[in-house]
């Protein structure tokens, strides 16, 4: 008999999640634990890393008692993870020898700084740039951290994964030392090209292969979660942004999906090709079902529904972030006002370390709807200057505009329809708004055969609300120039 439903893990930075997914793809039961950042000095980021595996045993637990199911109602399960956080472990006590050091920590800046002169070979090979947010430079900084650690991963008594690889250990007993290629790619140590761990950066690193898990597609048999009771086994992993686009059904070369978080994330497929920018976006692998490897281009804005924090808890203009939407709609225009929301630089495709926040066009009439409204609108300027880039760097045809939306962000109708406007493109919100631990489901759900094909997974795929542009070309110039104008007299402003 077919099973009932299909347990998603959804281990992020700052909650962990277990989600029941029905036939249908819907998300039926839901448990949520929050999990801690720890900060030993300033700009460094690390987590317990067996807190972490507590708070998936407990989310598992939790999710089954409130559906009132066990394990043998499990179809299969799905893993997607907050990536490019490094866990090391000691092969024989499978105790962390460190804590799991997360993604965006800095404390492997000034390795990362060595590898300067290697940028482009790095880049050639991986898609990525030269950046302590990726794995290298953080097993490095472990292995220099700890008592004869490089002896000791020589010596094959260390293991390395990111939090996928982590858990498919914990969760199967110490029987699979593998990761996904989604989450692969965004080591800095395996060859995006080749789809092999590479030896060359590895050598570069000085991180001996020993340690390294084997790297396995997305939708696969990866073994029995025995650590559970049943037999039931993990079908599906990947990194979040990746699951995301899956969860989103972006199947197709030219589908692009942004999620908007505290920062936002746009992730387009590139097709089976990968395409490597000049621009900054980085180029990654979106997923591997059999043989088939998809890549994606992927490009960030640091500052998105952070803005909206902003307002509520520095500058006291709003009480809640729903309120934003509000303000918005209380006034016709921004009346000219542009916010830069450039508080720890600008990224893609300006790249500028040193600009800061800025706020231009401001009358003696200027109020606070206005400021809001700008707000809002300076979250959409950035992720058109991702789109627009990704599109042009990928020879996108400008006749097929759209968007996939996700992110808690994406409740905000005015924020929705001016994205719309400004793009211009159709947005599209699907029903469930757990897209990650969907994507995750679908992945999982494809290989052991709960969903029978991507036909199937984009027939039952809902979407909930679609916005359509309204504005003419003539006023998105008018309005893209504007902004355009703030951002160079952003990077034009020197702090003393
Ligand atoms: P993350 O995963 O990065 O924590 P979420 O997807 O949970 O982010 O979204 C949280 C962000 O969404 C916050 O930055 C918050 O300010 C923003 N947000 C939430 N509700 C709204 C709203 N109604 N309008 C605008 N932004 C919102």
């Amino acid at each position: 008999m077919k099973k009932q439903f299909i347990l998603s893990i959804d281990q992020g930075t700052t909650s962990t999640r277990a989600i029941l997914f029905n036939h249908q793809g819907q998300d039926v039961f839901m448990a949520q634990r929050e999990v801690f950042c720890l900060f030993p000095r300033s700009g460094w980021v690390e987590q317990d890393a067996l807190s972490l595996w507590v708070s998936v045993i407990d989310v598992i637990n939790e999710v089954l008692v409130k559906a009132n199911v066990t394990m043998d109602d499990i179809d299969s399960i799905g893993i997607t993870n907050q990536r490019e956080t490094t866990v090391v472990w000691d092969k024989k006590s499978g105790l962390p020898v460190y804590n799991a050091i997360v993604w965006q920590s800095r404390q492997s800046s000034s390795i990362c700084d060595k590898f300067e002169k290697d940028k482009k070979l790095i880049h050639q090979k991986t898609g990525l740039l030269i950046n302590p947010y990726f794995s290298a430079s953080k097993i490095r900084f472990i292995l220099d951290h700890i008592p004869n650690g490089q002896k000791r991963a020589e010596k094959g008594e260390l293991m390395f994964g990111t939090i996928d690889s982590w858990l498919l250990y914990k969760m199967s007993k110490g029987a699979l030392h593998m990761s996904d290629i989604t989450n692969a790619s965004r080591t800095m140590l395996f060859n995006i090209n080749t789809h092999e761990w590479d030896t060359d950066l590895c050598r570069l690193f000085n991180i001996p292969m020993i340690m390294l898990p084997k790297v396995k597609p997305s939708s696969y048999d990866y073994g029995v979660a025995s650590f559970f009771p049943g037999e039931v086994h993990i079908h599906g992993v990947a990194g979040d942004q990746q699951a995301a686009l899956f969860g989103q059904t972006c199947f197709n070369k030219g589908e692009c999906k942004n999620t908007y978080g505290t920062g936002c994330f746009m992730l387009m497929n590139t097709g089976d090709e990968p395409v490597y920018s000049k621009n900054g976006l980085l180029t990654t692998i979106a997923w591997q079902i059999k043989d088939k490897i998809t890549y994606a281009l992927e490009g960030s804005v640091f500052i998105g529904g952070a803005i909206v924090q902003w307002c509520r808890d520095e500058m006291k203009l709003i009480s809640s972030a729903a309120q934003s939407e509000e303000e918005a709609y209380k006034c016709h225009s921004s009346h000219g006002v542009y916010v830069v929301p450039a508080f720890v630089g600008l990224g893609t495709p300006y790249w500028d370390d040193e600009a800061r926040g800025a706020v231009f066009g401001l009358t003696r009439s200027t109020n606070k709807h206005h400021f809001v409204r700008a707000c809002l609108e300076g979250i959409a300027y950035q992720c058109k200057d991702v789109y627009d880039i990704m599109r042009k760097e990928c020879h996108i045809d400008s006749s097929f505009n759209s968007l996939k939306v996700d992110g808690g962000a994406t409740v905000n109708k005015y924020l929705m329809q001016f994205q719309a406007d400004i793009l211009p493109a159709n947005i599209y919100v699907p029903s469930c708004l757990q897209l990650t631990a969907l994507g995750a489901a679908y992945l999982a759900g494809l290989s052991s055969g709960f969903f029978k094909d991507l036909h199937e997974v984009s027939a039952i795929h809902c979407i909930k609300e679609r916005y359509t542009p309204t504005l003419t070309k003539t006023e998105i110039n008018k309005l893209y120039r504007g902004w355009k104008n703030a951002v160079k007299a952003t990077q034009a402003f020197k702090r003393i």
